[in-house]
């Protein structure tokens, strides 16, 4: 699609400039959200000026949207290594989750395949998931990971079986980077049957992916997390494989019904396209990076420990305890002197919850409160990394420090 929108012109009124200036303060949360990039914004305006007719409708208007459709497939399953036919858009990755598990799901039991494996470290909208399934009459059991977070395949092994419908597994978890051993995982479900599905969320951008090649079944990804916007997202569905659909209609397919978001979408296809573009220098560069950080940071802050360290992990996320202080406040401390980044333990009525991960880790629930992640984005620089270093040193220094002092007074 040609740009009619310059970014110089853009930047009067949407400032994409604004969203991707050298931070600061320093945005280390890209596993979160990334910036939007400003080409991919210049493709969604001008996708909402000329391409607003509806794409399922037949006159001449309709024909132009179907086409930039039809392109934004073609591009957004080329950089996953899908075949567009096979590329179902969703509001995001938690919906195709839900239409990955229980469209297979609510299809397989049909057969008496009533059974869902799942690992225990999956995103909580897919534990959340679980759960509904659960009170509608499948069984789902939780798979357990080792201490550095990796699915334990042996466990994984001896749950297999002739009821299980679909087993699903992230390719990368979001809280620790840990990778997950989905070949493996593809064998162990096919020799049963069941269907495999990978919830790719965070491998996008961050490893060399193929859906062809990974063995998954279904596949879930989201536009946010690599410089497209909120709000769009893709499943995978190998070819041949049905499901029923969460919504019903004609579109896609009739795999989910409901008019397409169709600038999100073409900006969801300018992100894959840039992301394609650098792809083998970003990851060598954020691999860099988080050497730098990791290093840095054990080296400022005697009792950083690194979670999942043992594991093969995502070149951008480092998950960290600092000597076992709990997250909520390190976090605090860390913005206030320009650092941004996260935790996986959600907060609720103002106390922090010990994220489920670690728990499955092996952690205790005061360790599990702990876990601070840092998450490099491809636009993160070298003075970034230092800048978060020294920022880390100064704001949690102290903090371990009084700690130390603490245990040596109950100690005497
Ligand atoms: N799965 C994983 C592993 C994620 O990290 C996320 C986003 N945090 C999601 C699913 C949900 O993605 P979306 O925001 O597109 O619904």
């Amino acid at each position: 699609m040609t740009a009619t929108l310059s970014p110089g012109a853009m930047t009067a009124t949407l400032s994409p400039g604004a969203m991707t200036a050298s931070p600061s303060p320093v945005y280390l949360d890209h596993n979160a959200a990334t910036p939007l990039r400003p080409e991919v914004l210049v493709d969604m305006h001008d996708t909402m000026r000329h391409a607003w007719a509806n794409p399922s409708s037949v006159h001449g208007p309709g024909q132009a949207a179907r086409r930039v459709l039809a392109d934004a497939r073609a591009r957004v399953a080329g950089f996953l290594g899908a075949l567009p036919a096979e590329l179902v858009f969703t509001s995001g990755a938690t919906e195709a989750n839900h239409l990955a598990v229980r469209g297979t799901w609510a299809q397989a039991r049909l057969h008496g395949r009533t059974r869902v494996l799942m690992s225990a470290v999956e995103h909580p909208g897919l534990l959340a998931l679980a759960a509904q399934l659960r009170d509608e009459g499948a069984v789902v059991d939780l798979m357990p990971v080792d201490t550095h977070g990796r699915l334990n395949l042996a466990a994984a092994r001896a749950r297999m079986g002739e009821d299980v419908a679909l087993v699903s597994v992230m390719g990368a978890n979001n809280e620790t980077g840990v990778l997950m051993p989905v070949p493996e995982v593809a064998q162990l479900a096919h020799a049963c049957g069941a269907a495999l599905h990978v919830d790719a969320t965070q491998l996008v951008g961050k490893a060399p992916l193929s859906f062809a090649d990974s063995g998954a079944d279904l596949m879930s990804v989201s536009a946010h997390k690599i410089g497209g916007p909120k709000g769009t997202g893709a499943l995978l569905v190998r070819k041949g494989r049905t499901l029923l659909p969460l919504l019903a209609g004609r579109q896609e397919r009739h795999r989910r019904g409901g008019t397409e978001n169709l600038p999100a979408i073409a900006g969801f296809a300018a992100a894959c396209a840039r992301a394609a573009s650098t792809l083998q220098d970003d990851l060598a560069r954020m691999l860099r990076l988080r050497v730098r950080l990791e290093q840095g940071l054990r080296q400022a802050l005697p009792g950083t420990v690194l979670l999942g360290e043992g594991a093969p992990r995502l070149p951008n996320t480092v998950c960290v305890s600092f000597g076992g202080l709990d997250a909520e406040p390190v976090l605090a401390r860390l913005e206030r002197v320009g650092v941004v980044a996260s935790s996986g333990a959600a907060c609720s009525a103002g106390a922090t919850q010990p994220s489920h991960v670690l728990l499955a880790m092996g952690l205790d629930a005061r360790a599990a409160r702990s876990g601070v992640r840092f998450s490099i984005g491809r636009d993160t620089s070298a003075e970034d990394i230092d800048a978060a270093i020294e920022a880390s040193a100064r704001a949690i220094g102290p903090l371990l420090a009084e700690r130390v002092a603490a245990a040596a007074d109950t100690t005497t």
